[in-house]
């Protein structure tokens, strides 16, 4: 197996992908914030499906963190990351440090996520989708690659990268990965380690309630919510954040009477850990 290349800073990962650039090979990058997991792992097997180079990203991104939120606490695993990267044959993970990325502090600069950036996770999170849309930007700018592959887990986020893309025009293309789930159906997630047994147990129920709303789409949107809300009220750890159903292309609440493709979008605090979840259904 060949090691896993560790580049922290932006002029040695400039240098890594020169050559493969000139030879015009096509460059993929998966961003994430690290404590990998097999979720990840398919983004990266998809990477190296749809491009010649991958170069996954390891930074967590202070500027998409609140002041309150777990920035500190967030796991940072690097030694257990690259011992999965490197059966995948990843060549080069770019991992710079906090001052690398922001030299002179918090950017000044930033990319605003607009109205739908302040919905759902973003009214949850204020400034979170900035944050994100700025670490984005900054890391497109410095890997150039042709392709960025997003995981669906993160729903809102891939919207919103999205139209960042078609807004402002760069010139990559966003390729999404399904969800990566437990058997049980969670979702897996870098935070679901904080969950202790029972919180593990009760997180089941966010899958389980898109499950229900699926099996309730032939009735429509108000009877897809009360599916999903009466398994996630029988959880007393379940502490439900968000629980709506939006139009894929607007990402904005359906109407009652909407019929067609839809996305039910959960958010909540089980035992103390915030997790997301998301199902696409079909009203008719
Ligand atoms: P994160 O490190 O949590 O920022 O995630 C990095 C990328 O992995 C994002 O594009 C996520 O949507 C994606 N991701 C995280 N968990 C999963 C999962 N369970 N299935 C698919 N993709 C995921």
């Amino acid at each position: 197996m060949v090691p896993v290349a560790v580049v922290e800073t932006i002029a040695e990962l400039r240098a890594g992908v020169s050559d493969p650039s000139a030879r015009g090979e096509r460059i993929a990058l998966v961003p994430t914030l690290g404590a990998l997991h097999d979720g990840h792992l398919a983004l990266i097997r998809r990477a190296a499906e749809v491009a010649d180079f991958v170069v996954v990203s390891i930074f967590v991104n202070p500027l998409q963190f609140g002041p309150t939120e777990d920035l500190d606490r967030y796991p940072r695993t690097l030694d257990d990351d690259l011992a999965k990267l490197e059966p995948l044959g990843v060549p080069v993970v770019f991992a710079p440090t906090v001052d690398e990325m922001y030299p002179s502090g918090p950017s000044q600069t930033r990319v605003v996520a607009g109205e739908v950036g302040s919905l759902f996770e973003g009214n949850s999170r204020a400034g979170h989708f900035d944050g994100v849309l700025t670490v984005v930007t900054k890391l497109l700018n410095i890997v150039r690659p042709g392709v960025v592959v997003f995981g669906q887990k993160d729903a809102q986020q891939v919207y919103l990268v999205q139209r960042m893309v078609d807004d402002l025009n760069f010139p990559v293309t966003v390729e999404t990965v399904p969800i990566v789930r437990e058997p049980d159906g969670l979702a897996l997630s870098s935070r679901n380690r904080f969950l202790d047994d029972d919180a593990r147990r009760a997180a089941v129920k966010l899958s389980a309630s898109l499950q229900a709303a699926a099996a309730s789409a032939h009735l429509g949107t108000q009877a897809v919510l009360a599916a999903a809300r009466s398994i996630l009220a029988d959880e007393p750890l379940v502490k439900l954040d968000y629980l709506t159903v939006v139009q894929p292309q607007s990402f904005l609440p359906v109407d009652d009477d909407y019929r067609g493709r839809a996305l039910v979008l959960v958010a909540a605090n089980v035992g103390g850990t915030r997790l997301i979840d998301n199902e696409l259904i079909t009203l008719s």
